[in-house]
């Protein structure tokens, strides 16, 4: 029997909280959110499929999973100001802003970014702030930030945003080279103390830095 979007995004909400998602905030805003409006149109019926599917300018949009893990592994709550780098589809911008009081993201593609925008505004999303350039640099202007989610992978923590996590927050990065087992990293900070955990394998396009006018 087909199964239109609405029965397969059910499923798959019901997989996600059999998977260890148990934060109902999370799960009704991933019920509330219309995956399928931040891919590409040919793939619209893979929308709620449990897998990363490729965007424009050779980038992916996680896995439903992953996005609602690393949402769950943040701590968030309604006062929180976050930063997000790695915009992509904007898709887990909006999740983490539907949980928060204002997010900031940061992508290096203006393709991307345009788009996203686009997407926001139509959503009638307003507390969302974006910025085209390198996320490596964090957003002094704006630090320091409750959270921090990273959502591309690199060897090094960026020291720029170690510095601009306030004191008692949380930033979640995937670590590790390409083609090697990444793993997300729950970082907490405690004054100069910054307390890590590693938390679950991934595999997650690179953290590069400069920026990318064209697609
Ligand atoms: N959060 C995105 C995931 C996109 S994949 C989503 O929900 O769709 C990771 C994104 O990080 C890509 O769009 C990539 O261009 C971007 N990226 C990689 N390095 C970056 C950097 N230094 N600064 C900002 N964005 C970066």
């Amino acid at each position: 029997m087909k199964q239109n979007l609405s029965d397969k995004k059910a499923l798959l909400i019901e997989e996600l909280h059999r998977e260890g998602i148990h934060d109902e905030n999370i799960l009704k805003v991933l019920l509330d959110i219309p995956r399928e409006d931040f891919i590409p149109k040919a793939l619209r019926s893979q929308a709620y499929k449990n897998a990363a599917l490729p965007i424009s300018s050779g980038q992916t949009i996680s896995q439903p999973y992953i996005v609602a893990y690393m949402t769950q592994a943040l701590e968030i709550t309604k006062q929180h100001k976050i930063l997000e780098v790695g915009t992509g589809s904007g898709y887990q911008a909006v999740v983490l802003a539907k949980l928060c009081r204002r997010l900031f993201t940061i992508e290096r593609h203006l393709p991307l970014l345009n788009a996203a925008e686009k997407i926001f505004k139509k959503m009638g999303i307003f507390n969302i702030t974006t910025l085209f350039g390198n996320g490596m640099k964090g957003w002094p202007e704006q630090a320091p930030f409750d959270r921090i989610m990273v959502t591309a992978a690199t060897e090094e923590i960026p020291e720029k945003l170690l510095e601009q996590l306030k004191d008692g927050g949380i930033m979640v990065i995937p670590v590790g080279a390409q083609g090697e087992t990444q793993h997300i990293l729950r970082i907490r900070r405690q004054g100069n103390d910054y307390h890590k955990e590693i938390l679950l394998p991934v595999k997650f396009v690179p953290l590069l830095s400069g920026i990318v006018h064209e697609s």
